[in-house]
């Protein structure tokens, strides 16, 4: 289907987009023999495949690409899929980057900081403790800003940040500061090419140097919610039409693309802010409300890609991740019989494989069964490195006051919400008709735990009841109780995909 959709497309649209695989002389598909692949030579075989042009002997050969002996717009087709094929990686040539560490236009230096980490958390400039904002996005490695203050030390946390000339705050460890050359201001062009696979949707900017860039979703009301946190958002609806990615120091950003076989991305346009020297790209998603989730990072030619989670509509070739709260030696919240969190979300997280792989799914564990499991910060690294289409992380609450029972699930990114609103409204439901224990539906929040803070996907934080309620514990602690946590998080996820 998809093959299908590729092929009309590049029919359709990519008229002038020439494709280069080099190839051997006389090798199937090349009409003109110049050793290229082009959309040209699949043009030459729909013209003979239709009577409008009579073939060369060797075109002949060349163009019956299946060896039926006939030219049909099959044969056209298996052209186009060759050249279609192709990975911009491949023909995209290298983009020329410059950095603080040599002189450019101005001999002026600055103090500055790139990012080191895969992924660099970045924070509001506003006030110094160390609470993350989902309006605050990462940066990739490599990024370089100008460094206005720090390291600053948040007496809470015992973290180090530095704040940033762009409006806000990085912590120490995620950074190398450095004094640099000035900078000049940034040009950029988003490349004519996109690749599709079968979950994402990838564009190419080539950038003269790695400005920070802020990247939002919108529009999306938001309201106080748990922990007077205001970002909950309004009335659990997810309403995000469009991301705008605004890159900082730059006053010239030029190119545009067309998104014929994206199911989320409709079209892009650049808007030039010359007041505060920034450049947004504003991205239009096909739905409002259907966005998944995206990763932006260099590759090894310098190109910025940013990828686009194509709409999750099945469990079906799609990889989900599920981290069973705590490990090895952290047991987590205690029961006061013995039995920790860290048993009990590994045994939930076993039976949530068994329903997501039935359903055809891959899944991936964040932690093993054995006694040295990664931190937080580690898994929150990882998640964003294997880039899963969906995170669900599994804990147990706790209370001092052990009348307290129910679940409730937690989000970070508004795309978050949805997910976390079905999963907490299944999970009591499914509980109470598998063992008939009930517990109350605690609701879904914004909370900024570390794991869930990935841009990349739906990434939710799930409290299956409270180990320290005799009732909750006693159902979470029984074969039964664990299996209809996990159908009750595996229902919320179906709905949520089929919403
Ligand atoms: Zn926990």
């Amino acid at each position: 289907m998809r093959i299908f959709k590729r092929l009309i497309s590049v029919l359709l649209v990519l008229s002038v987009f020439a494709c280069i695989t080099p190839v051997s002389a006389g090798v199937k598909g090349d009409m003109n023999g110049d050793g290229k692949l082009l959309i040209s030579d699949a043009r030459v075989v729909l013209k003979i495949a239709a009577g409008q042009k009579t073939p060369t002997v060797s075109q002949k050969t060349s163009a019956d690409m299946d060896g039926d002996g006939k030219i049909t717009v099959k044969d056209a087709q298996a052209v186009l899929k060759l050249c279609a094929d192709l990975d911009p990686e491949d023909y995209l040539g290298k983009v020329a980057q410059i950095t603080p560490y040599k002189k450019h236009s101005s001999s002026v230096k600055a103090k500055f900081c790139k990012v080191t980490s895969y992924c660099g958390e970045t924070l509001p400039d506003t006030y110094t403790a160390d609470k993350s904002s989902p309006f605050f996005t990462p940066l990739p490695e490599g990024t370089y800003d100008y460094v206005t203050s720090g390291p600053v030390r948040d007496a809470e946390s015992g973290k180090d940040f530095y704040y940033l000339k762009s409006g806000r705050r990085v912590y120490g460890h995620e950074v190398t500061v450095f004094t640099g050359y000035q900078m000049p201001y940034n040009k950029i062009e988003l490349k004519n090419t996109v690749k599709y696979d079968d979950t994402s949707t990838s564009i190419y900017l080539a950038l003269d140097w790695r400005v920070p860039f802020l990247a939002s979703v919108k529009p999306q009301e938001y309201v106080t919610g748990y922990n007077d946190r205001p970002y909950n958002i309004k009335d659990g609806k997810f309403t995000g039409s469009y991301m705008d990615i605004t890159f900082h120091y730059t006053t010239s950003a030029f190119g545009n693309i067309s998104f014929p076989e994206s199911d989320v991305i409709k079209n892009c346009v650049w808007f030039k802010n010359a007041d505060s020297k920034t450049a947004t790209l504003r991205i239009y998603f096909k739905n409002a409300g259907d966005f998944y989730g995206y990763t932006a990072y260099y590759n090894e030619n310098n190109y910025l890609v940013i990828s686009f989670k194509e709409p999750i509509t099945t469990l079906k070739g799609r990889v989900i991740e599920i981290d069973p709260g705590h490990g090895g030696n952290q047991p987590g919240a205690g029961s006061g019989t013995g039995v920790y969190e860290k048993d009990i979300t590994y045994k939930i997280a076993l039976q949530l494989k068994t329903y997501l792989e039935k359903a055809g799914a891959t899944v991936v564990f964040s932690r093993n069964n054995s006694s040295s499991v990664p931190e937080i910060e580690e898994r929150r690294i990882n998640t964003i490195e294997k880039n899963p289409d969906m995170l669900i992380s599994i804990h147990l609450d706790a209370s001092s006051a052990k009348s307290v029972s129910g679940s409730s699930v937690y989000y970070y990114k508004s795309y978050s919400g949805p997910l976390a609103y079905a999963i907490s409204t299944s999970l009591p439901t499914a509980v109470k008709n598998g063992t008939g224990h009930s517990m109350p539906d605690r609701g879904a929040h914004f909370y900024p735990f570390c794991v869930t803070r990935v841009e990349n996907c739906p990434a939710v934080l799930v409290e299956c009841g409270f180990i320290t309620n005799s009732g909750d514990f006693k159902m979470q602690n029984s074969a039964s109780g664990q299996k209809y946590i996990a159908k009750g998080i595996y229902d919320g996820i179906v709905k949520y995909m089929t919403a």
